[in-house]
């Protein structure tokens, strides 16, 4: 289903015309890139489709409930001291904003009996267009984004990236843990339950399967960690009974992650992943490569977001600094170069996985780099 179409458009400025019969429309999920020359009129083509201009002639069409958002080319030229990338990108949803003030502008007349009715007519279409624009994800998909960890070689430092799901959010899910306890549940006793999380999520229908086996939220896509959590609270019935898994509508007929996989983990016509083949268990598990792990396959420090990334479900990932650095003696002890006879190093390389939530993993972190930076040795 088209979610933007734009017929015959024109725009002239005086005797120049800078778009001349344009026609194209773009699909739910599409991703598309606009190239051309300095002055081709690329600029002024996104102002129209994105309603911030009118054109001279033709028309744009635009889905019901689709919200455009569009951040400048020189968004560096409008970030002042007062305003953060963050802000930026969170000007894109300003929509999302207004939406977010006239809820909470009802909610004060909704404790107004006077008031209620109205204002609760009111407030229930409102929270459904904010819900249906992806009001109450926005955030997060403004902060889904890769780490970056760098290692000092010595000669070079070389960045790689760790997955959005790998990085652990102990202090966020405590703080949600403090939070449920102090406002939501007060006088109960909450807890986070170690579970399969996943297994609960899909049967509780708040997450369904793609075909590459990982778990997708709607308005979040698979950028996902999950937390559970147990009280002893009097909680009020939900109508939420547990269902069988679903797989997502969207994989009916795509391919997209079975052609991405690089180890043919996603089988044809099959919505059993061949997890033995996966190359996320593969380096999470201690010990040499297994054979059929090409070499060309690796691209992360842990996991592998190959499937999740060609996936039109998902946002694209920035890529923020973790401001982890190992130095070029700590990078050597995990490489297995040499052994750590230095108390600091020790230190320094366990305080450095704490940050980044891999305590644990730096039995797998030395090969894992290992072949990532044979790979890159291949490809040059
Ligand atoms: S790429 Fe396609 S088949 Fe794979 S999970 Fe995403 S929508 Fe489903
Ligand atoms: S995580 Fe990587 S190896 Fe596993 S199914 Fe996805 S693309 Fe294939």
């Amino acid at each position: 289903m088209s979610i933007l179409t734009a017929h015959h458009l024109s725009k002239s400025f005086g005797a120049l015309d800078v778009l001349q019969d344009v026609t194209l429309s773009l699909a739910h999920g599409q991703r598309a890139a606009l190239v051309g020359p300095n002055g081709a009129g690329k600029t002024t083509l996104l102002h129209i489709l994105a309603g911030m201009d009118e054109p001279s002639g033709g028309a744009v069409h635009r889905a019901r409930g689709q919200t455009i958002g569009f951040l400048p080319q020189h968004a560096d030229q409008e970030l002042s001291e007062a305003t953060t990338l963050h802000d930026l990108m969170r000007s894109v949803f300003a929509q999302l904003d207004r939406l977010a003030q006239q809820m909470r502008e009802l909610e004060v007349a909704l404790a107004n009996p006077a008031q209620h009715d109205t204002a609760m007519e009111k407030y229930s279409k409102i929270a459904e267009q904010f819900e249906h624009a992806g009001g109450y994800t926005f955030e997060l998909r403004i902060e889904q984004v890769l780490s970056g960890v760098g290692f000092d070689l010595g000669d070079r430092v070389v960045e790689t990236i760790l997955p959005p799901t790998y990085r652990r959010y102990l202090a966020t899910f405590d703080e949600v843990c403090q939070g449920l306890q102090a406002h939501a549940l007060p006088g109960a006793r909450v807890e986070r339950i170690q579970a399969p999380l996943k297994a609960v999520a899909a049967r509780l229908g708040l997450v369904r399967y793609g075909r590459n086996n990982i778990t997708y939220a709607a308005g979040i896509g698979s950028y996902l960690q999950l937390c559970g959590y147990v009280t002893d609270a009097r909680l009020p019935a939900t109508d939420r009974s547990p269902q069988p898994p679903m797989l997502r509508d969207e994989c009916e007929g795509c391919e997209t992650c079975r052609l991405a996989c690089p180890t043919g983990a996603i089988g044809p016509g099959r919505v059993l992943l061949h997890a033995e083949h996966c190359l996320t268990f593969a380096n999470e598990l201690p010990g040499p490569w297994p054979e059929w792990v090409p070499a060309t396959a690796h691209h992360c420090l842990l996991g592998c977001l190959a499937c999740q990334r060609s996936c039109p479900a998902n946002p694209r990932l920035e890529i923020s600094d973790s401001g982890v650095t190992f130095t070029s003696d700590e990078t050597r002890v995990l490489l297995g170069e040499v052994s750590s006879t230095d108390r600091g190093v020790d230190d320094g390389i366990r305080r450095k996985l704490e940050d980044l939530g891999l305590s644990g993993d730096e039995g797998v972190l030395g090969r894992n780099l290992r072949a990532l930076l044979d790979r890159r040795c291949r490809a040059r």
